[in-house]
């Protein structure tokens, strides 16, 4: 048998180039570069991440070995995962001195980010059947003591059904049972605030499992609002809104939204991680059994009673709402556009399309905010930001 040493750099490399033929750049990381590629023999499509471990000026020998070593642990993290319906399946991997090649099936509608900056904001409906699946992925991962700690809507993609399917587990990791982690890792605005306490102490408590619901709260507010939670130009201010919990329900995307949602929002941007929804009781949450059709003949007297009292109730509201709601007329067009829901739609979604960026609209709703998160900030400086007048409000 050949010896390791003997197998030369190039070899994991030729191997995949003899099996699969690249094509274009689909998305690109700090390290890695991800490309749609098409199987030789089946023809069948794919996407390869490409992760060069090339000395280069810009990495040290160190820098290059932790790379290497990150990736195997993102290789092991998807291998542990394989199977499961709503996380990308590496289908192949190579590696040579040079170069990692991992292969996964090719996710033809892209990132749920990009959905969501074609369609401004989504509906309760579609939020559900996205969270749900996130939810049940995340509780999966936490079963087994795994931590993605990057949960953001760059790193969730569609399939030709609109299914999603989690991936880059590039931050992944598996605890042992009841560990603490304190390394400080993620994209900024959907880090839980025990992370950045674990880069201000120098005994922090440290974090574990929750922070992904933290997170998902983040992506869950985001879908519905087209905005995120936590923002704000200068970078320690937004992290210091984190740290303190402080966001609001107050832009018009909040108005027509249900008290559910936002209270299982609430309960999933919680800053003490222990009173803070497990995937468990946030999928048990009233939001998740909406619309369930039960079957009325199971009903006894007085609970059909109560069904038709409601559906009553319920109707006088919707025609109370539409008696009290205002006819968009040509004045009410002219004077304020932006206050007619579809049109204030229309006009972010051509705006978007025209600048191919969000228009800022004010501190408080900033969708280009979404676009500020670097692809992938890998660990958090806070003491770089010691040069920034804004620290002395700390
Ligand atoms: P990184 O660790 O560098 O962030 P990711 O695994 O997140 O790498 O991939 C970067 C981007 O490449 C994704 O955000 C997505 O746009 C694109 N991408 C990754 N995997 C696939 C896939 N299987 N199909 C389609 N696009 C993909
Ligand atoms: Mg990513």
């Amino acid at each position: 048998m050949t010896k390791e040493e003997d197998i030369p750099d190039w070899v994991g490399a030729q191997e995949f180039y003899d099996k699969y033929d690249p094509k274009e750049i689909l998305g690109r990381g700090v390290s890695s570069v991800v490309r749609r590629c098409v199987d030789k023999l089946s023809a069948q499509e794919y996407a390869v991440k490409i992760i060069d471990i090339t000395p280069s000026d810009q990495l040290t020998g160190q820098e290059i070995e932790e790379i290497r070593s990150a990736t195997e642990k993102e290789i092991a993290i998807l291998k542990m995962v394989c199977g499961q319906e709503n996380i990308i399946q590496l289908k192949d991997c190579y590696e040579s001195n040079a170069f990692f090649f991992l292969v996964f099936d090719l996710m033809k509608r892209g990132e749920l980010f990009d959905y969501l900056t074609e369609k401004v904001t989504l509906s309760e409906k579609e939020t559900r059947n996205i969270m749900r699946a996130l939810l049940e992925v995340v509780q999966f991962l936490h079963s087994q003591n795994i931590v993605h700690r990057d949960l953001k809507p760059e790193n969730i993609l569609l399939d030709d059904q609109m299914k999603i399917k989690l991936t880059d587990f590039g931050f992944s990791i598996q605890t042992e049972p009841g560990q603490k982690l304190s390394e400080v890792c993620g994209t900024p605005g959907y880090l839980a605030p025990e992370i950045i306490e674990c880069s201000m102490n120098a005994t922090p408590v440290g974090y574990d499992t929750a922070v992904d619901i933290w997170s998902s709260g983040v992506i869950m507010y985001t879908l519905l609002a087209g905005s995120p939670p936590f923002w704000h130009r200068k970078q320690m201010l937004m992290l210091r809104m984190i740290l303190g919990g402080k966001y609001d329900f107050s832009s018009p995307e909040w108005e027509d939204r249900s008290d559910t949602v936002k209270d299982l929002i609430s309960r999933m941007l919680v800053v003490d991680p222990k009173q803070r929804y497990t995937a468990r009781d946030a999928l048990n949450h009233p939001f998740f059994s909406q619309y369930v059709v039960a079957e009325v003949r199971q009903f006894t007297p007085y609970r059909r009673f109560k069904v038709i009292c409601m559906t009553v109730l319920a109707t006088m509201r919707i025609y109370c709402n539409y008696r009290r709601a205002k006819p968009v007329t040509k004045e009410v067009i002219k004077s304020d556009p932006y206050a007619v829901k579809p049109i204030r739609k229309l006009i972010d979604a051509c705006a978007f399309k025209i600048y191919g960026h969000w228009v800022k609209k004010g501190q408080a709703q900033n969708r280009a905010a979404l676009f500020e998160n670097s692809p992938k900030v890998i660990l958090l400086s806070l003491a770089a930001e010691a040069d920034d007048s804004t620290l002395h409000t700390w």
